[in-house]
């Protein structure tokens, strides 16, 4: 055993590295910057965790995804790496402070992009040696990925203050173009590339056509009659979720089947995952919020109840399955009209582009240059979502109308401004349509689906290790898992559950 599969056991128990995982941290010792793209659920994380051990000075993760964050440093936690925290919006203001005074005793920091545009963690930031610099979900940084975060933009600016520590890009899913946007957006960085094929052989993939939603509920019936795998099922709509979730459950009594959305606390949340986990919970009914840093190796269904918004986040969800490498199937149930859910998700992400007007007129009320924004102002006057406020943040940094994080000069916002920012807006709405097209362009292809899922990803896709696609020939009832029956929960969990799995028991959900 070497120092590296040493250090492995030592920390983490594992044996022995998993694809990539080697070479990419070699890379970070000899303090090379690294960019690599590693498939869901290959263990992307411990390219910074092992080193976060083995390294002089601290590592810095900056990730948008919150829920993961807290999910890995949990998991640390119990596996007794203390030395780790969280920088981002769910901290209060003094915990916080809290965390600025002892900064230099931990090892690993998390940190969402926001939070490090800040001036007073720029400079705490600036007073530690940073070892490692870590970009999650890397093609945030190209206009062309599918979750383009400006703040991003900023994080080159941020590595040379802080003296250009090793950096290591890593994502899950990106094009070749994004790749190379991400690439040639840190011209200064000479990164080792580690690109690892994001396609799975193990994976079938189907589209189901049906009319409607009720033929959508009768699929999933006759299907959970056959067969009892772990599976997720995604939807768009929380609602939907739940009530999906309560059909199934009055259906199937043998069965415990759990919704998880963002409206659950976290508590709630990180039970049902945990049950999950340890198949105390057989079926998932969940929006996108569920499976980010859910290790869980043997999701043998993933079923697409809606859609999301492209292939990249298709991609994504569907790659919960079967992470143990046996056969695992995905299904996407679509009826006519299954577009305009998506359609509507896409334009609550853009602000209205007649929103520069209505922010000019309410603050023009008050006569002064510049005017502090409150987050009220935000959400209850200018009726926006985080989002679209994201959006709209980016676009007055850039024109140098925001100064300070939160103040505004109202004078600088001209009609030329404003036809600019609607052209912004309109090109952005433009991108995001035509991600949502190759999605739906996928779902009608006479094509082998995984070849077409995959071709933009990677130069060749492997052929499948079990069966294919419905293009090639599969059908569901070809397959024939094993089925995972429900485990015994023990009894503290199981009065913990009740309370989550209430509403299903008594009917109670409003289904509006
Ligand atoms: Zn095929």
């Amino acid at each position: 055993m070497d120092k590296l599969e040493t250090a492995l056991q030592k920390y983490f128990d594992y044996d022995s590295f998993r694809l990539g995982q080697r070479e990419i941290i070699e890379d970070i010792l000899a303090k090379k910057h690294v960019f690599a793209t590693l498939p869901t659920g290959s263990g992307k994380s411990l390219c910074y965790q092992l080193p976060a051990y083995m390294l002089d000075g601290v590592v810095l993760v900056v990730t948008p995804l919150l829920s993961l964050m807290e999910d890995q440093i949990r998991q640390l936690k119990k596996r007794g790496f203390k030395q780790v925290v969280a920088i981002n919006s769910f901290k209060t203001a003094s915990e916080r402070a809290l965390i600025f005074n002892d900064l230099s005793t931990y090892k690993l920091i998390y940190l969402s992009p926001e939070m490090l545009q800040k001036k007073i963690i720029k400079q705490k930031l600036s007073q530690l040696t940073i070892a490692l610099f870590v970009i999650d979900e890397a093609h945030c940084i190209s206009q062309w990925g599918h979750e383009f975060r400006p703040d991003y933009l900023k994080l080159n600016e941020i590595i040379d203050q802080l003296g250009q520590p090793t950096v290591l890009a890593l994502t899950a899913t990106a094009t070749s173009d994004v790749q190379q946007d991400i690439v040639n957006h840190f011209d200064t960085i000479q990164f080792n590339k580690h690109i690892y094929p994001v396609d799975r052989d193990n994976i079938a993939f189907m589209v189901q056509n049906v009319n409607n939603r009720v033929d959508k509920d009768k699929f999933l019936i006759d299907l959970f009659t056959k067969l009892t795998v772990p599976t997720i099922i995604y939807f768009s709509s929380k609602k939907e979720s739940e009530r999906v979730a309560l059909l199934l459950s009055e259906k199937f009594n043998q069965l415990s089947i759990a919704f998880y959305h963002g409206d659950l606390d976290t508590n709630e949340r990180l039970l049902i995952q945990e049950q999950f986990i340890e198949d105390q919970i057989n079926i998932i009914c969940s929006t996108s919020a569920f499976g980010m840093g859910v290790d869980k190796q043997n999701v043998r269904l993933v079923i697409h109840y809606h859609l999301p918004t492209q292939i990249e986040s298709f991609i994504q969800e569907v790659g919960r399955a079967g992470r143990d490498q046996l056969e695992s199937v995905s299904i996407a149930l679509i009826a006519p009209g299954d577009k305009q859910l998506p359609l509507k998700l896409i334009l609550n992400e853009l602000p209205p582009v007649d929103i520069l007007e209505l922010i000019t007129t309410h603050m023009n009320q008050t006569n002064q240059e510049w005017i502090q924004i409150v987050p009220s102002m935000i959400t209850d006057i200018w009726g926006l979502n985080e989002t679209q406020w994201r959006f709209i943040k980016n676009f007055f940094e850039e024109t140098g109308i925001l100064i300070d994080e939160d103040k505004i000069n109202i004078k600088k916002i001209t009609p030329m401004l404003r036809r600019d920012f609607i052209r912004k807006v309109e090109e952005r709405n433009r991108y995001k349509l035509r991600k949502l097209n190759e999605l739906f362009e996928w779902i009608d292809t006479k094509d082998c689906r995984r070849e077409q899922l995959f071709k933009d990803f990677q130069t060749s896709v492997r052929s499948a290790k079990y069966h294919c696609c419905d293009r090639c020939g599969f059908e569901v009832e070809q397959w024939s898992p094993e089925s995972v029956v429900r485990k015994q929960t023990a009894s503290s969990w199981s009065d913990q559950l009740k309370s989550v799995l209430l509403p299903f028991k008594v009917g109670g959900i409003d289904n509006g």
